[in-house]
C-alpha cells in the first residue's frame, strides 16, 4: 500500500478537494478540485499544500483585473514606493526604510486605496509623489502630487545656520564647505529627530568644519 494523504474533503483556497485521479508523469499525486467559481480543475498535491495554487485560475484573473492598471506609471510609482520603504533588497531602501520611512497600511495592502487617493488629490502622469515631511512616511496627509521642480525647491527651502552666521541651503553649504548633501542632510535629520536646533544644530552639522579647514 503505497503511502499517501488522502486530501479530499479537504480545503485550499478557493478550492474543495473532490478526489484523487491518476498521477502525473513523476508519479505525483494529482487531485480533482471545485473551485468556488464553479470550476472544476486538476491540482498535484504539493501545490494544494504548498498554497502555490489556491483557485482554478480566477484568483488570479481577478487580482489583476481589478485594478488592470499593474503596466500604468502609477502603479509603477506605487510598486516602487512599496519597495523603496519595505524592501531591504532594494537600492534606496537605506534612504527610506532604512530610516523609519513606511508606507501606510491602507495604500501597502491596497493599489485601489492609493489609486482613489491619488485621483481625488490631482495625480497627472506628469507629476510625482512627494512627502510634505520629508522625515515622515508615506500616508495620505503627507503626501501630494508635484511638479519635480516643486520637489526641489522644497529640498532647497531648509536653511541652515552655517558658522559665519549666514544661513545657506543644502546645496550652498555642499559647495562651500566641502560637506557631501548626503551628509548635511543625514546630520540635519538627525538633529531633527532629536530635536537639536539653532547653534547646537549648526555645532552638529559643521562638526567637521574645522577639521576640514585645518587639512587646507
Ligand atoms: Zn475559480
Amino acid at each position: 500500500m503505497p503511502n499517501f494523504i488522502d486530501l479530499s474533503g479537504k480545503t485550499f483556497g478557493r478550492l474543495t478537494v473532490l478526489e484523487r485521479t491518476t498521477s502525473d508523469k513523476y508519479n505525483a499525486s494529482r487531485w480533482i478540485c471545485k473551485c468556488e467559481c464553479g470550476n472544476i480543475t486538476i491540482i498535484v498535491r504539493q501545490s494544494l499544500q504548498q498554497e502555490k495554487t489556491k483557485s482554478c485560475g480566477c484568483l488570479r484573473k481577478e487580482s489583476s483585473k481589478k485594478h488592470g492598471l499593474s503596466k500604468t506609471r502609477l502603479y509603477k510609482i506605487y510598486h516602487a514606493m512599496i519597495q523603496r520603504c519595505h524592501n531591504p533588497r532594494f537600492r534606496h531602501y537605506k534612504d527610506y526604510g532604512g530610516r523609519g520611512i513606511t508606507v501606510c497600511e491602507e495604500w501597502k495592502n491596497s493599489f485601489e486605496s492609493f489609486y482613489n487617493w491619488s485621483m481625488r488629490n490631482g495625480h497627472e502622469d506628469t507629476l510625482t509623489i512627494d512627502r510634505i515631511d520629508n522625515n515622515k512616511g508615506y500616508y495620505p496627509e503627507n503626501c501630494r502630487w508635484t511638479t519635480m521642480k516643486v520637489q526641489a525647491n522644497n529640498k532647497r527651502r531648509i536653511m541652515i545656520e552655517c558658522p559665519d552666521g549666514i544661513d545657506r541651503n543644502f546645496t550652498q553649504i555642499s559647495e562651500l564647505y566641502g560637506l557631501s548633501p548626503n551628509i548635511i542632510s543625514y546630520r540635519h535629520r538627525f538633529c531633527q529627530k532629536r530635536n537639536i536646533t539653532g547653534e547646537a544644530m549648526s555645532r552638529w552639522i559643521f562638526r567637521t568644519y574645522d577639521d576640514i579647514k585645518s587639512i587646507n
